[in-house]
């Protein structure tokens, strides 16, 4: 007996066309023209070197081509080519709702523009989303899975949409104790997350400089940098728990590398990307904690970014130079 046909919605999302971003790299330094572009159903998150002309220069957006590093999210290929600092622009594509984009990148690092995902949000929906005439497929999770390094702890668990909990705790008396839980769904990254910048400690930017790594960084212009009471940001904090909302835009730049939207309570406590990427490989490598299924009406509707319009992007990023 054959039941009712099912409803297939066909709700895959590229961009409507090209935008590109130009800017030095924070780590390296280095510059870099960065071009999104418009890509078929399935092709997911890819980049393309196109600066390296040999072999093979397209690196997936994917868990399983993170390398290890503390401070950013590193992705690599087989034949060793790499990006770097891929978070800020991985979750400002999953939180307007992009499946799928190639992106091509003439240099080793993503640029840091202002240290946010706001400009990246901007440019997106600039030009807006394309619908595609494919399902999406999720990753929902079954069981609750969790990790733990040196005092801090990442877990994600059962939920029927994504929502992102972080705490962290700082003995910088400007950071202290921070907590912050959020509804993904529609447009909530945008108008919560996405304009918080990159932050850190004055004691850990020479440490950094020291192993080449901030090399680009400009305090108040492209991170924020706290030093006890003091904070350097320029233009003062955008919010005044801008810390745990830029690590909640970090956990979902690396959450995105699951290869399809996660369905899941993601709960970071001093979590960073190396302990966020060690809970992916651990939630793949868990037998049947996660399984891949196709969206259906209700899930469709609590996708992140589903339903974003631009009137919908805060003013303050609208305009944002
Ligand atoms: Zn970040």
């Amino acid at each position: 007996m054959a039941g009712p046909r099912r409803k297939r919605h066909k709700v895959q999302n590229t961009l409507k066309a090209s935008v590109t971003f130009e800017g030095a790299g924070l780590h390296s330094g280095q510059p870099a023209r960065m071009v999104l572009k418009p890509a078929a159903a399935d092709h997911g998150i890819r980049f393309k070197r196109t600066d390296i002309a040999l072999g093979n220069s397209v690196i997936p957006a994917r868990w399983d081509y993170v390398e290890r590093t503390a401070l950013c999210t590193r992705l690599v290929n087989a034949a060793g080519v790499s990006v770097s600092t891929v978070e800020h622009v991985m979750a400002a594509l999953a939180g307007c709702g992009v499946h799928n984009a190639l992106i091509e990148i003439d240099g080793p690092e993503v640029p840091i523009l202002d240290g946010s995902s706001a400009l990246f949000v901007r440019g997106i929906m600039q030009k807006g989303v394309r619908r595609l005439s494919a399902p999406v497929q999720v990753l929902q999770v079954l069981k609750e899975v969790s990790v733990e390094k040196d005092g801090a702890k990442a877990t994600i668990m059962p939920c029927d949409r994504l929502m992102i909990e972080f705490h962290i705790d700082f003995a910088e008396q400007a950071i202290g104790r921070q907590s912050k839980t959020l509804d993904l769904r529609n447009g909530a990254f945008a108008r919560e997350l996405c304009d918080s910048r990159t932050f850190c400690r004055r004691a850990d930017v020479e440490a950094m400089q020291a192993n080449g790594l901030a090399l680009g960084g400009v305090p108040g212009e492209n991170a924020v940098v706290f030093d006890g009471e003091e904070v350097e940001s320029g233009e003062g904090l955008r919010h005044s728990d801008e810390p745990v909302r830029h690590k909640m835009l970090d956990a979902l730049g690396d959450l995105a590398l699951a290869g399809a939207p996660l369905m899941g309570r993601y709960i970071g406590e001093r979590a960073g990307h190396a302990l966020t990427n060690t809970l992916l490989r651990a939630l793949f490598a868990t037998p049947g904690a996660v399984r891949l299924v196709e969206c259906d009406a209700a899930m469709v509707a609590r996708l992140p970014g589903q339903g974003l319009v631009w009137g919908e992007i805060p003013a303050a990023i609208r305009k944002v130079a």
